[in-house]
């Protein structure tokens, strides 16, 4: 058993053909999955025989993608394997069975939950998509590992076309409980459960998310399991909880580059007066944006003397903004931050500092360490990253987190000041708390999650999740 290829899937190419001195190159994105994949192929890499350690990856790629000649689909790293459809299959896929289906009703939004059968259809037919990219590609002795909702059929497809393969999935999304699955359809839910199971290792960020997938698939499938492990007729399916994470030493040692200290130096300047009140989100209703500013007005109506003294600084980061519930959340949302501003500001004053913008990564850094309190409160979420990213940003040991108790990462952070966003008077409690908490109190939380979160990094979770199969060379016991 030497596995000597890595073979990635995700819905999404991390990859854009950029400018060099040498003319247009593939260059991978920075995200923390990148980074994770890269440092398990070098340990795959590692072992005897295995003189292949360039990752290939599968993922669907916009048009401009297709014009582009094969030699540029390489770096020194990656080799990029883009899946192209027709625009009416991606958009069932992806707009209508994905985001408008499986992400509302994953995360318990069961009302904006829409099914379309000819959705359906269309997820089956980009699924069978990255099956064909695939099986052009995988050879004996290849680690195949899937990621995400959108793909929760390939698994199972590329288990009939090859047998023998060695197929690991993760998903990135909360599974709720089967009172949530029991909503789709029989035969969907059937094939959805059928279709993550044809791999040999299925990752969820909690030990509840395990739970209730096992407790679905033996209402649905009725089989048998005995610990982590779904018994079929011919094999077995190991089910863990493995929590994504951050890479700590970049989040850590950031903070001192001179182009974030000159932009912290920036912001803490133009808002000289304030404590600040950071949040960054994408555009989604799962965020809890809503009750975020339900909880601050409470905390400046209880506070006056909080008034002139504190900002909120608030992005938004756009996401699928073409869809009529997100248009209407952000109109919303502009409209209250608009009441607030109105309502608590003066001249000299603006209690929220709101963009709908992205961020580059330097001022995302340059907020995490300029601000006092980072205040996360989503309704739902699958891990949260932002979390992690603040408290590993933090290496001067300072700042408050509060955290939504309905986010995996209140699991593993459990020294933030843990709130219900739907509870605003706890919401207005945890920032008045935090506002004032002694630095000793600041240092000795922070202390501890950052220890969680340096041991527990993004690298421990794919070297983890790569321990979960039986046999393969490259896992070590221990990681640290
Ligand atoms: N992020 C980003 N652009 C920004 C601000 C943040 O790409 O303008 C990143 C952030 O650093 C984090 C990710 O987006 O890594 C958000 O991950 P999270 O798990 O918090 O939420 P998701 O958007 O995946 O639901």
């Amino acid at each position: 058993n030497t596995y000597t290829r890595l073979l990635i899937v995700s819905y999404r190419l991390p990859f854009s053909i950029q400018p060099t001195d040498d003319g247009p190159a593939l260059r991978q994105n920075s995200g923390g999955l990148v980074s994770a994949v890269l440092s398990m192929a070098e340990r795959m890499g590692q072992q005897p025989g295995n003189t292949s350690t360039k990752i290939h990856w599968v993922g669907h790629a916009d048009a401009s993608l297709r014009a582009v000649e094969p030699a540029l689909l390489e770096n020194e790293s990656f080799v990029a394997h883009p899946v192209f459809m027709e625009e009416a299959v991606h958009k069932g896929f992806y707009e209508g069975f994905s985001n408008d289906l499986l992400w509302p009703l994953f995360h318990y939004f069961t009302s904006y939950a829409s099914f379309n059968e000819r959705d359906f259809s269309h997820y089956q037919q980009a699924n069978t998509r990255f099956l064909e990219e695939l099986n052009a590609l995988i050879e004996p002795g290849d680690l195949v590992w899937i990621h995400d909702f959108q793909l929760m059929l390939l698994p199972d497809m590329v288990r009939k076309a090859i047998p023998s393969a060695t197929i690991g999935y993760f998903f990135h999304i909360p599974f709720p409980t089967y009172e949530i699955i029991k909503l789709l359809p029989r035969t969907w839910r059937q094939v959805l459960i059928e279709g993550v199971l044809g791999a040999d290792v299925i990752g969820f960020h909690t030990a509840d998310y395990v739970q209730h997938f096992m407790h679905s698939v033996s209402e649905v499938l009725a089989l048998p399991i005995i610990g982590h492990r779904i018994v079929l007729a011919d094999r077995s399916v190991s089910v863990r909880h493995f929590p994504i994470s951050v890479d700590f030493t970049k989040f850590n040692v950031s903070g001192q580059e001179t182009d974030v200290v000159s932009t912290r130096l920036r912001y803490q300047r133009l808002l000289r007066h304030n404590k600040l009140i950071f949040s960054v989100d994408r555009l989604d209703y799962t965020k809890g944006i809503r009750y975020r500013l339900q909880g601050y007005e409470r905390f400046l109506l209880q506070q006056p003397d909080w008034h002139g003294r504190v900002a909120l600084v608030m992005t938004v980061v756009p996401s699928r903004d073409k869809i009529g519930q997100y248009q209407e959340l952000k109109r919303e949302i502009e409209e209250t931050v608009g009441r607030i501003n109105g309502l608590f500001g003066s001249i000299g004053w603006r209690p929220i500092v709101y963009s709908y913008a992205s961020l580059t990564f330097t001022e995302l850094m340059a907020l995490y360490t300029a601000c006092d309190v980072a205040l996360i409160t989503p309704i739902r979420d699958g891990m949260n990253l932002v979390a992690k990213e603040f408290v590993a940003s933090r290496s001067d040991q300072a700042g408050v987190l509060i955290l939504s108790e309905l986010a995996g990462a209140a699991q593993e952070l459990q020294e933030a000041l843990i709130i219900n966003p739907t509870d605003t008077q706890e919401v207005a409690d945890a920032i008045e708390q935090a506002l004032i908490m002694p630095k000793q109190e600041q240092s000795a939380r922070m202390e501890q999650m950052r220890c969680h979160i340096q041991n527990h990094n993004v690298f421990r979770w794919s070297h983890d999740f790569l321990n979960a199969f039986d046999n393969v060379p490259g896992a070590e016991p221990d990681l640290e």
